[in-house]
Parts: C-alpha cells; structure tokens; sequence
C-alpha cells in the first residue's frame, strides 16, 4: 500500500513533527489504499510560520512573477491530470469518468480562469477623488470541504497567489453525508393518522382521562381511567413510555427520560429559501446533537437536548436559539414563534425494551428518543403477538422488567453526562 507521509512546507516535502497516520479508505471496495499523517497542532504552527516569513518576500513580487508561477502550476497539474483524477476517485469514491471529466476538470478549470483574469486585473483604480489599492493581506489560512477536493482547492489558493499572498491549505476533517432514503414526517399529523386508520378498524379511542390503575382479574386485566370508566380485557399492552408512572411496578423505573426541546422561527422570507431547498433533515455527529429541517410551511424548526426539569421560561430554550444563530447567522433576525418539549425514554443498552411481567401484560418502552417510526413500526409485530401469542413475530425478545440500580441518582448522573459532553462539544467548535 502507498504512503503519502509528508507534508509540502516552506517549498520542501518535510515530515510532521509528531507523526500520527490516517488509512484512507477507498470507498468504493471499503478498503485502505493509502496512509497519510494527520497534522498536528505543531505542524500547523510550522506551516504558518513558513508562510508568513515567505510572505515577506511573496507579496512584493510583481504580476508577472506571480503569472509566472501560477501558469507553472497550471502546466504542472495539466502532466499529473490523470494521477489527480485517480487520486480524486479513489480518496471520494467518484467514478472515473467524473473525477476526470469534473473534480480534475474543475481544477483545470479555475486555474486558467484565474490566470486569464489576473493578467489584466486592476489592482489600483480611481473612483472620483478616491484612489482604491488592492494589496495582498498576509497569510491565508484555507480550508476546503472535501465533495470538490480540487474546485475549491483552486479557487481559493489561486487568487490568493494572484493576490500576492502565501497560504496554509487543509482538507476539513469534518463531512456530512446525505441519505437520500431518509425523509420527514409531522409527528402530530401521523398520530392523527393512525387514530383515524384506528378508528375506521373499529378500536375505541378514550382520550384525556388517563388509566389510573390496572388490575388482574381472573385470566385477564381490569384497566380502570381516572374518571372512573374500566374496561375488561383478556390482553394489555402499556405504551406509556417515558411518560410511565405508577401505573406498573418497576417500568418507570426501568427508564431514564430526558427532555427534547424544539423551536421553530416565523416563516423563513423566499430569498433564503436556498437553505434545505430539499426538504433535507438534517442532524449534526456531536455529542449532544442539535437536528433541524423547514417545516412546510416554511419554518427552520431545531431542536436538541433541554434541561431535565420542566422549561420556567424562554430562557431553557435559549441554547438552541443560539445553535440556530451560529448554524444559520442569516436567520438571526427571525422570530422564535414556537418552543415546545417533550420527554423521551432512554435504556441502559440503547435499544427499546419489550417486556411480559405477568401473562397478558405486554409493554414496550425506550426508543432513546427515535421513536416516530420505530414504536408505529412495533405496532403491528405486537399486535399480531397480542391476538396470537408468537414470539417469533416480535423482532426484539422479552426480556425481564428490571430495575435500574440506584434510580434516583440515574437521573443526576445524566444531567452531568449532557453537562460534560456539551462541555466537550463547546471545545472542539
Ligand atoms: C421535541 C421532540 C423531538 C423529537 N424528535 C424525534 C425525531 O426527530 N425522530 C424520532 O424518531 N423521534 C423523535 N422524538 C421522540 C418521539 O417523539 C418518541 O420516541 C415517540 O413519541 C415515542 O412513542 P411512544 O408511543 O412510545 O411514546 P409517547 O409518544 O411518549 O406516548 C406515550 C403516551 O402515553 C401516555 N400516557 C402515559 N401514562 C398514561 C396513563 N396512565 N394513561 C393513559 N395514557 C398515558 C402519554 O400521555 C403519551 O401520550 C422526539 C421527541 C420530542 C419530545
């Protein structure tokens, strides 16, 4: 396997100061084809320091030194063309034809452009009694997404060169993918949906009076609401969630339940429409995640982790507004039309939990806060195990209802951990 070990500083391939290695992974076999460092801090430090001696001397050189350089460049990436290209294919995943014909292109492209334009830019011109100079400003710090490796390469190293200014180029070590299988669904439309699709089936729906207690009776279950109606059944099964309480022994216990708050501005005006013009949900890989998506009537609704208590004032929603300001500073003027929260159940093993006490007491519970369509794809498993009684049809087992230990103090330990990680994420912004 090839290595690409050195970094290109100070005009030399040099190696880092404190080495630590990168597979790169192709992704189109899923294997590694190559290793890298990864720079350091020191290695950074280094690169500016080289760039900003050279810039000394860089940004007094003359049009023509720069074209120089520039058309040497271009005359150079045109002999390693195809090399780039398949570097370009091999490092994305883009087929051939389009890391040639576009990614390689686009570099190509950029160049000669830049060059064309430079060589009869106006670097000094008079407006009125007014005398404009353009002047190189020092050293460039760049830092490019990895989707266009070379276009945006290009366009920002060439022009600084133009300009007369030295430059410390990195990939982003962050990227985004885009799961064009993933969609959005309005929770509270959905669950009108299903009550209607419930109803037409023939299933009586109660609402606003809660089950107060459950009892056996004979081989079944008495459920009795608050406003004193019961209902006889030979099967129950509790979807209380993290809304569970006394209701059955040990469930709310089983739980740790957390609070999503959301928020969702006033109408985003047409000309910002740009942002998700595709409807795209999106959801960050930090450790606390912030998620967002336009709602169809064109609100930026986010929303992410809250306090564990309940909300007192605008205030336990603030923190996402200033998610919203720093993701979106265009959007910062906008009103805050709604906040709202809810709660959410989490388990010790991450994964949503089935349970059977007693005989024809069934409950599910904890879908860490994943439960749209998780728990309505549930639905129908249980309710086919409810009229059949096989467990082959559940795709999760039944496990024993357990408690967790020390509860209480659960809860504590979790505001901590959100307080720690937030922390963590705050760092490394
Ligand atoms: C702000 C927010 C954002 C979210 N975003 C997402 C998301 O993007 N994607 C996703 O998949 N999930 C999301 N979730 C989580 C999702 O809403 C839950 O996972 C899902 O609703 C769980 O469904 P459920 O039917 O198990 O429980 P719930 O929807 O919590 O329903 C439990 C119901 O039981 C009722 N109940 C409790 N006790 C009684 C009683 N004694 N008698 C009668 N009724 C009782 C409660 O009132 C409640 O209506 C979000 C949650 C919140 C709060």
């Amino acid at each position: 396997m090839s290595k690409h070990l050195k970094f290109f500083i100070d005009g030399a391939w040099v190696d880092p100061v404190e080495p630590a290695l990168l597979d790169v992974i192709d992704p189109s076999t899923e294997e590694p084809f190559t290793t890298i460092s990864i720079g350091s801090r020191a290695d950074v430090d280094r690169a500016v320091a080289a760039a900003k001696a050279a810039f000394a001397t860089f940004s007094v050189t003359d049009r023509a030194e720069r074209l120089a350089l520039l058309e040497r460049i271009l005359a150079v990436y045109n002999e390693r063309f195809e090399d780039i290209a398949q570097a370009v294919s091999r490092e994305m995943g883009a087929p051939l034809a389009f890391a040639r014909d576009s990614q390689a292109w686009a570099g190509r492209a950029h160049l000669e452009a830049t060059i064309s334009a430079f060589k009869n830019f106006e670097f000094s011109e008079q407006r009125g009694t007014t005398r404009i100079v353009k002047e190189p400003i020092g050293v460039c710090a760049l830092i490019t997404p990895w989707n266009w490796p070379l276009n945006q390469i290009v366009c920002k190293v060439a022009p600084a060169i133009a300009a007369g200014c030295t430059v410390v180029l990195k990939p982003s070590e962050i990227a985004g993918f885009l799961d064009r299988r993933a969609g959005v669904v309005n929770p509270l439309a959905l669950v009108h949906e299903l009550a209607r699709l419930a109803t037409e089936a023939g299933a009586g729906l109660v609402v606003k009076d809660g089950v107060a207690s459950l009892r056996k009776v004979g081989a079944g279950w008495e459920v009795t609401t608050a406003s004193g109606r019961s209902i006889r059944a030979r099967k129950v099964l509790v979807a209380t969630n993290a809304y569970s309480g006394a209701l059955v022994p040990k469930l709310a216990e089983s739980l740790v339940w957390l609070h999503s708050f959301q928020i969702a501005t006033e109408p985003v005006p047409a000309e910002l429409d740009f942002i998700l013009p595709g409807g795209q949900a999106v959801s960050d890989s930090r450790r606390i995640v912030v998620y967002y998506r336009r709602s169809p009537d064109g609100r930026l609704v986010l929303g992410g982790r809250g306090p564990m208590r309940e909300p007192r004032s605008t205030e336990d929603w603030a923190h996402l507004e200033r998610a919203l300001h720093r993701l979106f500073p265009m959007l910062a003027s906008l009103r805050i039309d709604h906040r709202w929260f809810g709660r959410v159940a989490m388990t010790p093993d991450h994964l949503p939990h089935l349970h059977e006490p007693e005989p024809g007491l069934v409950m599910v519970a904890g879908c860490q806060g994943r439960g749209i369509g998780l728990m309505t794809a549930l639905g129908a498993p249980l309710s086919r195990y409810l009229a059949d009684g096989d467990p082959g049809v559940l795709p999760l087992p039944i496990t024993p209802l357990r408690r967790i230990p020390l509860h209480r103090f659960r809860r504590l330990g979790v505001a901590a951990h959100i307080a720690w990680y937030r922390l963590l994420d705050g760092l490394e912004r």
